[in-house]
């Protein structure tokens, strides 16, 4: 029996702590279990390299992003070998490098192309524990990459999918996926299980507690996947392909509060336009969500769009750079809104979601700017002041505590 079990930052934050997940792992590799373990950067590791880079150059080059944010996995695996050693447990700590972990090469968003399994597989079988780096790979150019922040995850994913694992485990900070951020509100509990779209929209929607690649990879390879606490024992969340559902409409509600919106006013009505400043975005590598065109009169019409905050401003110095191009007339953006999603693969065949969302929007007076579904989500754009309040009343429509 072969587990992957991957550990965040703030399992990792300190010394106890480390010595907590070493104890832990070696509970199930006495049992005779073969133990692949994938850590983050310890505690805030990751942001304070970060700030680092940008006091020193607030434009650095990703390439340059990339080598310095690996070190903080390095930095994980290494003392975690360490503490293995110290309680006469064999153990090796392992780099992308060492392993092969093959990306793409986009710094600070790579994709896994292949993991090469042999290195691990050899040490595992001669005993080790194995613990390698989250969050990094290595591309064609023998460059580090890194795959964006929460990586490691999918990088946990990606291991068990390549060692054929039989358990894929994510240990963090809480003691699962809940149905919405237990911080804000009160009555939210914790889901057991959940399928892969609707964690995989949670997740994209602002859910923290998953990188959203490493859902994709595991229903794409069927790795179950299971959330649970690093500081207790309580069972945790299942995400897989099929759920027992208990009947409920939403699973979860989702904030996203990483968005901005940006309208074009007065754009030529005619075919062509959509395509044309779209494309100009696509091609400067810009994510584009919610999208909601104004009906036309006299001959124009207005378009707004939702992007991830950090993109806004390259998204309108792009459309300022082609604006005569796109006939755009003027451009807005705003910064103060956020994206409040509810998912449930009951939506599919139960009518009037859409309605009670809003219903429950409406009795605590908060304003819908944008809507945007897809089979199983509903998200609304509101004022960020909003969210708490928003989050609070969907919440409580849906799921009742
Ligand atoms: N250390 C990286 C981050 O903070 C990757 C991860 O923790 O998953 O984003
Ligand atoms: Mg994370």
């Amino acid at each position: 029996m072969l587990i992957v079990k991957k550990f965040g930052g703030s399992s990792v934050a300190n010394k106890e702590r480390i010595l907590n997940v070493a104890a832990r792992c070696a509970e199930d590799y006495k049992r005779g279990i073969q133990v692949v373990v994938v850590l983050s950067a310890m505690g805030d590791t990751t942001d304070r390299l970060i700030n680092l880079a940008h006091d020193i150059n607030p434009n650095a080059p990703k390439r340059e992003m990339d080598m310095l944010l690996a070190t903080g996995e390095q930095t994980s695996v290494a003392l975690m070998a360490m503490a293995f050693h110290g309680m006469g447990i064999p153990a090796i700590s392992l780099n992308a490098f060492q392993v092969v972990m093959h990306t793409t090469s986009t710094y600070s968003n790579a994709r896994f192309k292949r993991i090469d399994s042999e290195r691990i597989t050899h040490e595992l079988d001669s005993g080790k524990i194995v613990i390698v780096t989250g969050f990094q790979g290595v591309n064609k150019r023998d460059d580090v990459t890194t795959l964006g922040r929460g990586g490691s995850d999918t990088t946990a994913v990606a291991l068990a999918a390549a060692l054929r694992a039989d358990a894929c485990e994510i240990y963090t900070d809480v003691e699962g996926v809940y149905t919405a951020d237990p911080r804000v509100v009160e009555g939210a509990r914790k889901i057991k299980e959940i399928t892969y779209d609707e964690m995989l929209e949670l997740a994209t929607l602002g859910a923290k507690v998953l990188h959203n690649r490493s859902v994709e990879l595991a229903k794409k390879y069927g790795v179950a996947l299971v959330v649970r606490s690093s500081m207790n024992k309580a069972s945790g969340t299942t995400v897989k392909e099929v759920t027992q559902v208990e009947g409920m409409l939403v699973s979860g509600v989702a904030v996203d509060k990483n968005t901005a919106r940006i309208a074009i006013m007065g754009v030529k009505n005619e075919p062509g336009i959509a395509f044309k400043v779209f494309d100009v975005l696509a091609k400067g590598n810009i994510n584009v969500d919610m999208i909601l065109q104004s009906i036309g009169r006299d001959g124009t019409k207005d378009i707004s769009f939702t992007v991830d905050k950090e993109d806004a401003k390259e998204a309108v110095a792009l459309l300022k750079d082609n604006q005569a191009r796109l006939t755009i007339e003027s451009i807005k953006e705003e910064k103060n809104v956020a994206k409040l999603s509810v998912v449930g693969a009951g939506m599919q065949t139960n009518a009037g979601v859409a309605a009670k969302m809003f219903e429950a929007l409406y009795d605590v007076g908060v304003n819908i700017r944008m809507i945007a579904t897809s089979e199983i989500r509903i998200t609304v754009l509101i004022d960020l002041e909003d969210v708490d309040i928003a989050m609070r009343a969907v919440h409580n429509k849906f799921i009742d505590d």
